[in-house]
């Protein structure tokens, strides 16, 4: 590929849904810059050991109004609820259109469940990779978008308080500028915070980190959202089990292979989520292994059925020579989903100038407390066109920036005690401010972390850049979680365990270093 442009209209940071969603609606108004990080999907080949970096129990997009609310706990923005489900079927409807374009086929049917409800299937595929697919034949066919993988993007650069540009580290591990018009931040999760996660590893927090630096604002960062039951065997991907399987009969066994949820709720295994992976933790904690897990067991259920049932679960299992039918597998709870993020309004701006944000790594309050699963895809669809839409109305600004960025040098070498102190940011979060909080803890845990900051402020490399981002996000859930004096949604306490409508129905907002709250 070419070297990238010193200058262009926009810049996206991200190629996820979100970005690529909101890359081509800019790509009407001028020349678009896409960065991702990583390397691009490949979605010639599929294998079952790859796809499982795709399973999910979420498998479709569906429109459900009273479900998000319940499940937002009180805190979700009506605005930006209604604007999902009005906007969502448009997106969908332009989707299938893409795809049928490009041949692939995504079905957006009527429930049977529900008169009200309809929901996106992708046919023969995950419905996420599906929609990604979509998206990047899509932006691929456009004249003035180009995507750069391994474009790593440490800094937002700025002219008069204003976003005009962004540096980075190039494929080659050189550092680089680009001015701009706008930056769209849509970095996606930060599930790299916690010690288990189903995030891919490029989920270290870095837009949230990258836009507190130019002084954005960043809200609800203690929600986050823990699926209680992935993988947990060594040499194996960190893929997670759909909760639907306990939904059809599956059972949950403690260390010494017992049954336990029945102590927990008379509905065992089929409790609400947040339930079922504190019970996870209490059982892990009372296990005495030094490694704990629990056991997920489908051994007395009908193999054909399980294999017909749950096709790409059983050969994603298979391709690592685990038969589900016949073993009982190990799970525990992993980090899922951040509901906080980068705070915006429902057209993705921020309170900088110049820069917006959208998907993962934004909030505009539409998750509130906890997350419905499925809506993080048509969120990003729909929050990532309305970016898109309302950077295309940003003035056009000359170049120029005020200060210059911090030091950025290349890929390598991988900087010494970088991995460990990871692996401390992580450890520290999953222990303090993971599934059960208290007081202590997170005193503990803030700080821990900001007893580190030192060794952490002067990143060069791109993993030290992530190691820095993953500080700045850890201290921001941290010092959010430890604010929020009660239990809300994802976010629990066991010194607070009850709602505190009088005080807390409200949204956190960290400005600075202080956690405020506001309706
Ligand atoms: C295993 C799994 C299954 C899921 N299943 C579902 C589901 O079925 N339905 C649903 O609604 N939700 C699901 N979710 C959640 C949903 O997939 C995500 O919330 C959504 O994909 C986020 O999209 P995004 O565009 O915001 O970010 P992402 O898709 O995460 O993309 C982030 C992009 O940002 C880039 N990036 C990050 N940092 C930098 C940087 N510093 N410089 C340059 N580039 C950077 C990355 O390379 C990547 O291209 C699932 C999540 C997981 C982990």
């Amino acid at each position: 590929m070419k070297g990238l442009p010193a200058e262009t209209d926009f810049i996206v940071v991200g190629a996820g849904v979100a970005g690529l969603r909101a890359a081509i609606e800019l790509a009407a108004a001028g020349s678009v810059l896409v960065l991702s990080k990583t390397e691009l999907p490949n979605f010639k080949t599929a294998d079952a050991k790859s796809d499982a970096a795709w399973l999910s129990d979420e498998d479709e997009i569906s429109l459900h109004l009273q479900d998000t609310l319940a499940t937002g706990d009180g805190l979700c923005d009506l605005n930006a609820v209604k604007t999902l489900l009005e906007e969502g079927p448009e997106r969908i409807e332009e989707l299938i259109a893409w795809g049928k374009h490009h041949g692939t086929k995504l079905v957006f049917s009527q429930e049977i469940t529900s008169s009200r409800s309809r929901a996106l299937h992708a046919e023969g595929d995950v419905t996420g990779r599906a929609i990604l697919r979509v998206l990047f034949e899509k932006a691929q066919s456009l004249k003035h978008l180009t995507i750069a993988p391994f474009a790593f993007t440490t800094e937002l650069l700025s002219d008069g308080g204003h976003i005009s540009g962004i540096a980075l580290i190039d494929q080659k591990g050189v550092p680089q500028q680009v001015s701009c018009s706008a930056v769209l931040l849509a970095t996606g999760g930060a599930g790299q915070l916690f010690r288990n996660t189903t995030n891919p590893e490029s989920a270290t927090g870095d837009g949230v980190a990258m836009a507190v630096r130019a002084g954005a604002e960043v809200s609800d960062m203690e929600f986050v959202q823990f699926h209680p039951t992935a993988l947990h065997m060594k040499k194996v991907p960190r893929f997670f089990l759909p909760e639907t399987l306990c939904a059809e009969g599956a059972y949950l066994r403690n260390f010494e292979l017992n049954r336990f949820m029945m102590k927990y709720h008379p509905e065992a295994e089929r409790a609400p989520r947040d339930l079922v992976v504190r019970a996870i933790v209490h059982e892990m904690e009372v296990s005495r292994s030094k490694d704990p897990f629990v056991y997920l067991d489908l051994t007395h259920m009908n193999a054909t059925k399980v294999e017909k049932h749950f096709p790409r679960v059983y050969a994603a299992f298979m391709a690592h020579n685990i038969d589900i039918t016949e073993d009982v597998i190990p799970v525990r709870p992993a980090a899922h989903f951040s509901m906080g993020g980068v705070r915006t309004d429902i057209h993705g701006s921020t309170n900088v100038p110049g820069l917006f944000a959208a998907g993962e790594v934004a909030t505009n309050g539409l998750h509130g407390a906890n997350r419905l699963p499925s809506n993080a895809l048509l969120e990003s669809l729909v929050y990532g066109a309305r970016a898109g839409k309302a950077m295309r109305a940003a003035e056009k600004r000359a170049a120029k920036h005020e200060k210059q960025p911090r030091a950025a040098y290349s890929n390598g070498p991988v900087d010494t005690g970088m991995e460990e102190l990871v692996e401390q940011i992580q450890d520290l979060m999953w222990n303090e401010v993971g599934i059960v909080r208290s007081r202590m803890g997170m005193q503990k845990a803030v700080k821990s972390l900001e007893e580190m900051a030192p060794k952490l402020a002067h990143p060069k490399t791109r993993r030290s850049h992530e190691a820095s981002n993953l500080h700045l996000a850890a201290l921001l859930v941290a010092r959010s979680a430890l604010a929020r004096e009660e239990s809300r949604g994802a976010h629990y306490r066991m010194d607070y365990p009850d709602h505190d409508d009088k005080k807390f129905l409200k949204h956190s907002v960290v400005r600075t270093e202080k956690v405020v709250f506001v309706s």
